[in-house]
């Protein structure tokens, strides 16, 4: 089943103890779709400005990725990040952001893609993020993410955005923030009195914990790598593993969330392993297949 995503297009400058890969293609929208389109179609919503350095069409040929929802905006530019990572690489400064397209108008679903029936809100202004949901017809599930910047100044649309969703996931220092809660367990349950039914929290190298309403649980480890290159993008390509699991599979029960974690965890550990998507772009469906059968043996007892 198609999966319709859209988030942010970034120009990102990304500094970690490996060195540093400079205007790089990066953005939430971008690592989601490479790491979805391992296992299904994805239906791609983006825009980016005249200034955008990169051929978004090259870099997703020969992927299972519809790019009609891709806009280049003449008399804008593009979103642009920079970030720096610790000595542990779990920590990370933003050094600078310029919002640029994504304080704008949201894109236009193309007509085509309105009828998608498993979204993805990638990180992007949770403005743009409800405008676009309100453009398709019937959703059946919606997750989004957010980030510390939308938490803290646009929490009113965020409020708002969390009462039309089924699932969140978030990275566990911005659900500590969003819930006002430092005990994650805690914040995962705040954050489901707040609208979404499951919620999934990333927890870098500590893995993820996934809370559902019904008082369900699951908690799974990172997948143990030594190659740890650049961190950035393991949230969106867990996300969008974990997504692209599911709307592959139309299913979204409790034994499927689980497996879908365990996917997201995966894919996540081969973003990691090179800056920008080069970690991504070197693998295939079968090198995800098999490292899930490693986590599998290494989870069991
Ligand atoms: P992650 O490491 O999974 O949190 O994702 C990092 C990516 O998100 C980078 O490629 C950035 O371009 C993008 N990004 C960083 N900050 C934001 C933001 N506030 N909104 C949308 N995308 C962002």
């Amino acid at each position: 089943m198609p999966l319709l995503v859209t988030g942010s297009i970034g120009i990102d400058t990304v500094k970690t103890p490996h060195g540093c890969s400079e205007n790089c293609i990066g953005g939430s929208a971008i690592y989601f779709t490479m790491a979805a389109s391992f296992f299904t179609h994805v239906r791609f919503i983006g825009v980016v400005g005249s200034d955008c350095p990169f051929n978004i069409r090259e870099i997703f040929a020969g992927k299972d990725v519809d790019l009609r929802g891709l806009e280049i905006r003449r008399t804008s530019k593009t979103f642009r990040w920079a970030g720096t990572y610790m000595e542990t690489m779990d920590d990370r400064v933003t050094d600078h952001m310029e919002l640029n397209v994504l304080a704008e108008h949201p894109p236009i679903v193309p007509k085509a893609f309105a009828d998608s029936r498993f979204v993805f809100l990638a990180n992007t202004a949770p403005r743009l993020q409800i405008e676009l949901l309100s453009q398709i017809k019937s959703p059946i599930f919606v997750a989004a993410d957010t980030m510390d910047c939308w938490i803290r100044d646009y929490t009113a649309d965020l409020s708002e955005l969390m009462t039309k969703i089924d699932c969140l996931i978030i990275n566990a220092d911005e659900a500590s923030l969003l819930a006002r809660q430092l005990n994650l367990v805690r914040a995962a349950e705040q954050i489901l009195t707040m609208g979404p039914s499951i919620v999934i929290i990333k927890k870098g190298e500590s893995g993820s914990l996934m809370c559902l309403k019904d008082g369900s649980k699951f908690v799974l480890p990172a997948y143990p790598t030594t190659e740890v290159v650049d961190p950035t993008g393991a949230g969106d390509s867990f996300a969008g593993g974990l997504m692209g699991y599911l709307a592959h599979a139309r299913k979204t029960d409790f034994d499927m969330l689980k497996t879908a974690v365990a996917y997201g965890t995966v894919v996540a550990s081969f973003t990691i392993a090179g800056f920008s998507l080069d970690g991504l772009k070197k693998i295939t469906r079968q090198d995800i297949d098999n490292r899930l059968e490693m986590l599998r043996k290494f989870t069991s007892f």
